[in-house]
């Protein structure tokens, strides 16, 4: 069976209803962060490449609009860092020529110091970069970044492509219990946020469960106290209570119970054993751990989840 790049579409808060396009293989990505949902990274790179080329991608977009299905976006994101493919231009510009949604790329930011990695995302219509630290200390704790990678040329980069870019940034900045979250943090952000000048700032936390365990959630009422420090344009977008699903939900949802009743499993696991993009199975995994329906084990570094016993 051929590997489908194309998921969704799947409820997003920032998003609305979104077409998702995955633009490398499993984590591979330039950071390794401490709140990754998707574990530890398994390649961090700074190699630009196609990774997986356009007309590939290209094909299954098309394919899957073919049976109708229609989104508030289409999304070049994925499982890592979808600028490190270097076909990422040629297939946002064939989209923009072919297809009438938007796009919108999730993108952690880390290459934009990179003039052509700039220039290859310009036809997007919304570009959703990271800022997670308001200096190299932090930038190390928590997005654990390739070691060719710094804060001032990534945050230097943002800069530069909001000079460039007549199109809408919306930045995510993800806050962390005792990490990056303090009245003091908020006021060192505000500065930077400032210098980048996004349209939006999103503030999330760690809902899901993290790569590391220590990259604890940080409470409703210190995002919001945060979030009137950054100012107007901020608001909290973490999915503190679980979207509305779509009524194939309900479909997923007992499959992935059945599953974890055969044996405990990774999110790799049930991603390949439901035939469903890991994105979307951890929209389900999230409200069966907050009911105490399933649990999760650490295993040397994977993380497995299994039913919890009645
Ligand atoms: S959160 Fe994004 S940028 Fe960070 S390691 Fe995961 S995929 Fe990479």
């Amino acid at each position: 069976m051929t590997k489908s790049f194309v998921y969704g579409p799947v409820p997003s808060r920032r998003l609305g209803l979104s077409l998702g396009i995955d633009l490398v293989p499993y984590k591979v990505c330039s950071y390794d962060c401490i709140y990754c949902q998707l574990g530890r990274t398994k390649q961090k790179t700074i190699e630009r490449k196609p990774y997986i080329p356009a007309h590939t991608l290209i094909g299954q977009l098309y394919e899957k609009l073919n049976h109708g299905i229609t989104a508030d976006y289409v999304t070049v994101a994925g499982s890592g860092e979808p600028t490190l493919n270097s076909e990422i231009g040629s297939l946002i510009r064939d989209i923009k020529k072919h297809i009438a949604i938007p796009v919108a790329v999730l993108t952690n930011g880390s290459l934009l110091g990179d003039s052509e990695v700039r220039k290859s995302i310009m036809d997007a219509d919304v570009i959703l970069p990271s800022l997670d630290a308001h200096g190299e200390k932090g930038f190390q704790i928590i997005n654990r970044p390739h070691p060719e990678i710094n804060f001032e040329g990534m945050v230097e980069g943002l800069i530069a492509f909001r000079k460039e870019y007549s199109g809408r940034i919306w930045l995510e900045v993800f806050l962390l219990e005792g990490i990056n979250a303090s009245k003091r943090d908020a006021l060192c952000f505000r500065e930077w946020i400032e210098k980048i000048n996004p349209e939006k700032v999103h503030l999330n936390t760690a809902v899901r469960p993290p790569a590391e365990t220590y990259a604890q959630q940080v409470s409703p009422e210190k995002m919001a106290a945060f979030c009137s420090i950054i100012g107007k344009k901020a608001e909290v977008v973490a999915p503190f209570k679980c979207l509305q699903r779509p009524e194939k939900g309900q479909a997923i949802r007992e499959d992935l119970l059945n599953l974890l009743a055969r044996r405990p499993c990774t999110l790799d696991d049930i991603s390949s054993g439901l035939n469903v993009h890991k994105n979307e199975i951890l929209k389900y995994i999230d409200p069966l751990l907050k009911e105490g329906k399933i649990g999760l084990v650490k295993r040397d570094s994977a993380i497995y989840y299994q039913p919890k016993q009645p």
